[in-house]
C-alpha cells in the first residue's frame, strides 16, 4: 500500500526497523533476514489515529463497568451489567462507575436514560455513577447524599436535572469530575494508560496516535513510555487548552520543555482548542438555524482572538488544532488562519478537527482551501450520530452528512480519527471505521447518503497515509514503501473481499512497531 493503492504481491524487506524494499513474488529475497511467511493475510501500514484521547479513555474505563451499546441494549440490561461487575468499586474507592455511550436515550429500548431510583435498585448501599458520553452522569440516591454533601457548583454548563415536581433525578450534566470519586494515583494511571493502548489501540493494528492531551500528569506517562513495550505507539501530542493548561500557559514557546524531551517517539506538537460546541446540544456554529430554532450554535472566540492566538502558536513552533464541528467555526478558524499569516506561508496547517463530518455548502470548501487547512473526519460518527445529527439540524442538511466522496473527488486526502475518549468504543478500531465509510448505515440502521459512498481501500487509506498527512508524520509512516519505519499489520483477511458488515471484525493478526512485534499474539 502506497500513495497510489499499489497492492503488491511479495515480500516487505525491513532491516534496522526501516523498510527496505518491497520484493515481488518470485523475485530473490535476501539471504542475511530471516524470513516471516504470513501466507495470504494481507499486510498493511499501521494505522494512524491523527486524535484520540487516550489518557481521557484510560481513566473512564479503569476500573468501570462497560455500560456501553453492545452491550447494553435497555436500562434494563444495563442494570443487570452494573450488578453483575459490582466488585469493580473496590477499584474506585468505594464508587461503582460505569461508562456509556452517547446517545444511550436514543439506543435503549425504553427510549430514556435511568434515573437514580432505576440506579437504587441495584444498590443503596453504595454509590454509583454511570456516565454517558462524556458530558452526562446519572447517579442513586446514595450518590448524589454523597455528592450533595461536598457540594455540585452549578455554574456554566453543570447542572443538575430535576423533574416537573423538582425532585432530582439522579441525572448530572458536566458534573463527573464534581463527585467525590477518588482519582487515580500514578500507578494507576499507568496501567490504565497500557491496559488501554494494549486494547483499544494495539489489538487494533494502530501504531501512530495524535493525542489530545488531559492531564500534565498523564502527558509526562505518555512523554515516558511511548514506543516501549509498554505502550507500543508513536505519540505526537496536542495539549488541550484551556484544560491540560491555561491557553496563555499553552501556547509558549517552552511549552515541549516542560514535558520529558529526548524519546523519539513522542513530541508534543502543538494545541487543542474549541471553538465551538457539539451538534446534539445545538452547540456546533452551524451556517443556518437549528431545526425548529433561531439560533446558529456558539463560538469561544471571534476572528480577532483567534487570529492573535494563531500569530503566537505560530510564533511557538506549535501547530493549531481546533474542534469546529459546524461550518461557521470552520470558516472562521481559516479567516483567522489567513488574516494572522497574510500571504506568508507562516506555520503548520491549521487542523480542522470534525471538518468533512457535515457539510452543507460546497464554499466551505474554498475557506479550507485558502488556508491551507487539513480536515479530520471521523467515519465512525457515521454510524453513531448521522440519524441524530439530521434530525438537529434539519432535513436540509442529510445531503451535507459525510460527504466523502465528494471531498475525495474534490482532492481532499480526508483522514479520519476516533476521536476514542471511552464514550464509544467501536471507533477506536479503525476496520470499524472503514467499515463505516463504506456501508454507511447508522446506528438506528438508516442508510446515510449511499451515493458518498468510498471503496474500501479509499477508507484505509483515511487510516493510513491521509492521516499520516493529517498527523504531520507521512515521511516516516502511513504507507510500506522504501525509507519508511516499519511499521506494519498482518490481518486475517482482505477488507476488499468480505462483505462491508465483516470488515470490522477482521482480526489483527500481528502488529509491527519499527519491525519490532508488539501485539500480544503467539
Ligand atoms: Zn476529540
Amino acid at each position: 500500500m502506497d500513495d497510489g493503492h499499489t497492492v503488491v504481491d511479495g515480500s516487505v524487506v525491513v532491516r534496522d526497523g526501516v523498510i527496505e524494499r518491497l520484493v515481488r513474488r518470485g523475485d530473490a529475497l535476501p539471504t542475511d533476514l530471516p524470513v516471516v511467511d504470513v501466507g495470504d493475510d494481507p499486510v498493511l501500514p499501521g494505522f494512524v489515529d491523527p486524535h484520540v484521547h487516550l489518557e481521557m479513555a484510560a481513566t473512564a474505563m479503569f476500573g468501570a463497568v462497560d455500560c456501553h451499546t453492545p452491550p447494553c441494549g435497555s436500562v434494563a440490561g444495563l442494570l443487570e451489567q452494573l450488578s453483575r461487575f459490582a466488585h469493580l468499586r473496590d477499584a474506585r474507592g468505594g464508587w461503582l462507575v460505569g461508562q456509556g455511550g452517547l446517545f444511550a436515550a436514543r439506543r435503549f429500548a425504553e427510549q430514556r436514560l435511568p434515573t437514580r431510583h432505576d440506579l437504587d435498585k441495584v444498590s443503596t448501599t453504595f454509590p454509583i455513577a454511570v456516565r454517558f458520553g462524556a458530558h452526562v452522569t446519572v447517579v442513586n440516591s446514595l450518590g448524589l447524599e454523597l455528592a450533595t454533601r461536598q457540594g455540585l457548583p452549578e455554574t456554566g454548563d453543570s447542572h443538575v436535572v430535576r423533574d416537573d415536581s423538582g425532585e432530582l433525578t439522579g441525572e448530572l450534566h458536566e458534573l463527573f469530575y464534581g463527585l467525590p470519586i477518588p482519582s487515580l494515583t500514578e500507578a494507576e494511571m499507568t496501567s490504565a494508560l497500557t491496559d488501554t493502548a494494549a486494547r483499544y489501540l494495539t489489538s487494533y493494528g494502530v501504531t501512530s496516535i495524535g493525542e489530545i492531551t488531559n492531564t500534565t500528569a498523564g502527558l509526562r506517562l505518555l512523554a515516558e513510555l511511548s514506543g516501549s513495550d509498554a505502550l507500543p505507539v508513536r505519540t505526537r501530542a496536542f495539549v488541550w487548552a484551556p484544560g491540560t493548561l491555561p491557553l496563555d500557559e499553552a501556547v509558549r514557546p517552552d511549552l515541549r520543555s516542560r514535558f520529558p524531551t529526548g524519546n523519539p517517539d513522542f513530541a508534543v506538537h502543538g494545541i487543542k482548542i474549541f471553538v465551538d460546541g457539539g451538534f446534539s446540544a445545538g452547540g456546533a456554529a452551524v451556517l443556518r438555524p437549528y431545526a425548529g430554532k433561531e439560533h446558529r450554535g456558539r463560538m469561544a472566540f471571534d476572528l480577532g482572538a483567534l487570529s492573535d492566538l494563531i500569530r503566537r502558536a505560530d510564533d511557538a513552533g506549535l501547530q493549531v488544532t481546533a474542534h469546529v464541528n459546524g461550518e461557521r467555526a470552520q470558516r472562521l478558524l481559516c479567516e483567522a488562519s489567513v488574516a494572522a499569516r497574510g500571504d506568508a506561508t507562516g506555520g503548520p496547517p491549521v487542523r480542522l478537527e470534525h471538518a468533512g463530518n457535515v457539510v452543507t455548502d460546497l464554499t466551505t470548501l474554498d475557506h479550507w482551501e485558502r488556508a491551507g487547512a487539513v480536515p479530520v473526519a471521523q467515519a465512525g460518527f457515521l454510524w453513531t450520530m448521522a440519524s441524530f445529527i439530521a434530525e438537529s439540524l434539519g432535513d436540509g442538511a442529510r445531503p451535507g452528512l459525510f460527504p466523502f466522496r465528494t471531498l475525495l473527488d474534490r482532492g481532499w486526502a480526508l483522514a479520519s480519527s476516533s476521536d476514542g475518549a471511552g464514550s464509544e468504543l467501536l471507533q477506536f478500531n479503525p476496520l470499524f471505521n472503514v467499515s463505516c465509510a463504506v456501508g454507511r448505515t447508522s446506528c438506528i440502521a438508516e442508510e446515510i447518503n449511499p451515493g458518498e459512498r468510498i471503496s474500501v481501500m479509499e477508507a484505509l487509506a483515511m487510516h493510513t497515509s491521509h492521516a499520516a498527512r493529517a498527523l504531520g508524520v507521512d515521511e516516516t509512516v502511513g504507507t510500506l514503501c522504501t525509507g519508511k519505519r516499519a511499521d506494519i499489520v498482518v490481518l486475517a483477511a482482505d477488507p476488499r473481499e468480505v462483505p462491508v458488515s465483516r470488515i470490522s471484525s477482521i482480526a489483527v493478526r500481528r502488529v509491527l512497531l519499527a519491525g519490532r512485534r508488539v501485539d500480544h499474539g503467539d
